[in-house]
């Protein structure tokens, strides 16, 4: 039997991102012992990229906004699939979680009156995302932890939890290993909150970092949890596309918020020849009416750049199939000098000034990483994998998923965004839900006795499990597994699906299992990345079988998941459904569609209201 530390805790966070910042600051807020988890420093998890900004109905800059609107809003760009209970949670608390961020001493963006200012995004009717330029992950991060820090919340840095821990249908407990020595430490605890983040490195091309395995997708579901949305995967869009080294990267949808246009090879503006017939009636007509948006003209449209990002990455998918991309395989993204509009009226604006005042992340990641000044020329971009919509099915008001003491959020958490997620909605998701958490799972544990026991048999077990690549003979190289994982999932399940690929991947997710339970790996426990890979195989493997399997179901193309073989919406078959993963008792994936419950006629209202008076037909 293997030795550990022990420390116990009521709750327990796994993650430390927005999502288990703000869920451990709520939880220890009601003076329960909170101890917060995570696999790299404190302030390194991947909110800190988040660039663009919050979503929230604050109407600071368009006054007709109200959470109605956002409700409406998030409910379109996630074609009506969305649990609705948690999108109107989320639209109606997120102005309140900005304001306490803002009382917590995040210093946003202002309008000349003083308000936090707001910027345009992708399928948001008003402008909705108050922001800290291009940098407001690290802001949000900022904010959280000073606040978190003083509040008595005991830190656990680089410790990557592998198991989680029950006893009897009650999750009591977490594995981990620290990066440093490969030593064991179990948290025991009345309540556990998952927020780990995606499952971006489950493909080749993404803006996610090397955190982003899939993990509280997989432990939750190793631990009876179900799965919910697997097959909706968001590919943003706008990455970088050149040089090769740094392909994927993002390129913030700010970019085209604040009036960045996309062009193919012959200079056309691609976007306005493809308008989804439900946003025609809020686009603009012409690129003179979307100048004027961009400006602020109220009763103007937005420009098409600004569809949902699902759109708009099929539509340069498209271009670039059809010969007219980039040199390097994507489209033009452009800066719009002004010239005409402010040459007249301001003659001493200085267009490059301003972008670099707006985007100056966006300024240094080109000039440093692509030699290329975004002020001169325009940058070439193309879609990479960013976030995942699916992930641990949760209660919309409690957070806390089937297995009982076992709660999620962040982007582990799924069910708020449907089939799209529009730009921006993460980080109030993260504030929103992260919050809910917090609260429910102190308010569990406040309701248990004690902790459940720590059964050794299970430790034991899981620490055998992750050792046993030091014991193999040379056989398969982890990293080698891993990339070919990465590329099988951008060939066979990426933008665009088909079944018989799907089928083949399927297949490939098969023979690359028997690859990674023969995964060998040399050296020793300490900071050994090899040995990490190898483990995270396992949970790689498990959410992209369930992406897999879910996209397989879902004969129809809608929000993220397109088919190539059904390109159409199929509203009478799967407009009411979601698909539900789960672990069967024989150990398989066992997959199902799920009735999504009535909308309330409120609900139904709100979203009538911005859809020109007609019930779309998954409503109906
Ligand atoms: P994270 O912030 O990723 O935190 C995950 C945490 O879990 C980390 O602390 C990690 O160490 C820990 N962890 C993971 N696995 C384990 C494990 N096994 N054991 C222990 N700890 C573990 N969204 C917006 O709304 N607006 C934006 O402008 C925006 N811009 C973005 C820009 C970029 C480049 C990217 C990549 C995303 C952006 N997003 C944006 C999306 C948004 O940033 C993320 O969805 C969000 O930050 C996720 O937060 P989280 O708290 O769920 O997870």
């Amino acid at each position: 039997s293997v030795e550990f530390q022990t420390h116990e805790h009521d709750v327990i966070v796994i993650g430390a991102g927005g999502a288990g910042l703000r869920a451990a600051i709520e939880a220890s807020a009601t003076g329960v012992s909170v101890g917060l988890v995570c696999k790299s420093l404190l302030g390194k998890a991947h909110t800190v990229m988040a660039e663009g900004g919050i979503a929230a109905a604050l109407a600071n800059v368009d006054n007709r906004d109200n959470w109605k609107v956002h409700f409406a809003d998030t409910m379109r760009g996630g074609q009506y699939v969305n649990n609705w209970r948690m999108a109107e949670l989320h639209a109606r608390e997120a102005p309140d979680r900005v304001r306490e961020l803002e009382k917590w001493g995040a210093v946003f963006d202002r309008t000349p009156d003083g308000k936090i200012l707001q910027r345009n995004f992708g399928g948001h009717k008003y402008p909705r995302l108050a922001h800290v330029g291009d940098r407001t992950g690290l802001e949000l991060i900022r904010t959280l932890q000073d606040h978190g820090i003083h509040r008595g919340i005991a830190v656990y840095m680089e410790r990557t939890v592998i198991r989680l821990l029950k006893d009897g249908d009650r999750v009591s407990g977490a594995l981990a290993y620290d990066r440093e020595r490969g030593r064991w430490t179990v948290f025991r605890a009345k309540a556990i909150v998952l927020a780990t983040g995606g499952i971006g490195k489950a493909y080749k091309i993404t803006s996610n970092s090397w955190e982003y395995t899939g993990d509280g997708h997989t432990l939750a579901y190793d631990a009876g949890a179900e799965l919910i949305d697997m097959e909706f995967v968001q590919f943003h869009p706008t990455g970088m596309v050149w040089p090769p080294s740094v392909r994927g990267i993002l390129v913030t949808e700010g970019v085209r918020g604040e009036g960045g246009v996309l062009r193919n090879n012959t200079g056309n503006r691609f976007m306005f020849g493809d308008i989804p017939d439900n946003y025609r009636p809020q686009t603009a007509k012409d690129e003179e009416e979307g100048f004027r948006y961009v400006l602020g003209d109220k009763e103007s449209n937005r420009p098409p750049e600004l569809l949902t990002r699902d759109h708009v990455a099929r539509c340069i998918v498209r271009e670039v199939r059809e010969g007219r991309g980039s040199p390097h395989g994507g489209v033009f993204l452009e800066l719009q000098t002004f010239a005409g509009w402010y040459g007249q009226r301001a003659k001493k604006f200085d267009a490059a000034e301003h972008w670099k005042k707006k985007l100056p992340s966006m300024y240094h990641q080109f000039k440093e990483l692509g030699g290329l000044d975004i002020t001169k020329e325009p940058m070439e971009v193309g879609p990479t994998t960013h976030y995942m919509m699916g992930g641990v099915r949760v209660d919309a008001d409690t957070q806390m998923s089937r297995v009982p003491g076992l709660f999620a959020c962040g982007e582990c958490a799924a069910g708020i965004n449907g089939a799209n997620r529009l730009g921006g909605n993460s980080l109030s998701d993260l504030l929103v839900l992260g919050k809910r958490a917090g609260e429910f799972a102190a308010k569990y544990a406040s309701e248990q006795n004690s902790a459940g026991a720590v059964p050794t048999d299970q430790v034991n077990a899981a620490a055998k499990w992750a050792l046993a690549p030091f014991d193999r003979e040379a056989s398969e190289n982890p990293f080698k597994v891993q990339q070919d994982l990465q590329d099988m999932m951008q060939d066979l399940v990426g933008i665009v699906r088909k079944k018989d690929e799907m089928l083949r991947a399927l297949d490939g997710l098969e023979k690359l299992r028997t690859r990674a339970a023969k995964v060998q790996v040399t050296g020793n426990r300490e900071y050994n990345p090899g040995w990490h890979t190898a483990m995270d195989l396992h949970n790689l493997l498990t959410v992209s079988e369930a992406v897999t399997r879910a996209a397989i179901l879902r004969k129809e193309s809608r929000g993220a998941q397109f088919r190539d073989d059904y390109p159409k919406k199929d509203n009478a078959k799967f407009g009411k459904v979601n698909s539900i993963i789960a672990k069967g008792t024989d150990g398989t994936m066992q997959i199902r569609l799920e009735q999504i419950p009535p909308v309330p006629d409120e609900l139904k209202d709100a979203i009538k209201a911005e859809a020109n008076g007609v019930l779309p037909d998954e409503l109906k």
